[in-house]
């Protein structure tokens, strides 16, 4: 098994905390300052954090690299100190249950976005939606599933790669 180092692992976690980051700034860019929108550009960053440690809480007791140095990303590790282990074989049976909590992030600023465009068109807003998409719907999957997920020995039940597998069998030559 790989096992990451420290500046690996913080790597790692870079396309994630970028596109929470781009995130934020694409919804404060959606219209004049408010309370309103502050608290919304908070929730988000808010969120962003709340779903990583979800995944670990709920995913990661279940994963092979669970309080293990051979999770690309940390979260193996973190998930050790606060949750006891879960049974291996409910890994697929978590990651469908539990993914789906975090996928609005990849949603909210595009669709935030888009309205505020609709309503008063902004080539800035324009600029950070696309460069959100870019990051978030584009790069991140694709370091991940070059970087960890592709040396990931469970990666054979992991729904992310199956999928990824699926799509690439389905793919014309
Ligand atoms: S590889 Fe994924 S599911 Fe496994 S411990 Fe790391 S973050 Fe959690």
């Amino acid at each position: 098994m790989r096992k990451y180092t420290t500046s690996e692992t913080i790597i790692a976690n870079v396309p994630y905390v970028v596109m929470v980051l781009l995130g934020a700034v694409t919804l404060a860019y959606t219209g004049g300052w408010s309370a309103w929108r502050f608290a919304g550009v908070v929730g988000y960053l808010a969120y962003g954090i709340v779903g990583a440690v979800w995944i670990m809480v709920f995913v990661c007791p279940y994963c092979q690299y669970y309080a293990s140095t051979g999770c690309p990303c940390g979260y193996g590790m973190i998930s050790a100190r606060i949750v006891t282990k879960g049974d291996r074989d409910c890994f697929v049976e978590k990651f469908r249950r539990h993914i789906f909590a975090i996928v609005p992030l990849w949603i909210i600023p595009v669709v935030c976005g888009g309205i505020a465009l609709w309503r008063s068109f902004s080539w800035p807003l324009v600029g950070l939606v696309l460069a959100f998409v870019g990051e978030a719907w584009v790069v991140l999957p694709i370091v991940s599933k070059k970087h960890g997920c592709a040396e990931c020995p469970q990666k054979e039940q992991c729904p992310w790669m199956a999928r990824g597998a699926k799509d690439a069998q389905h793919r014309p030559a």
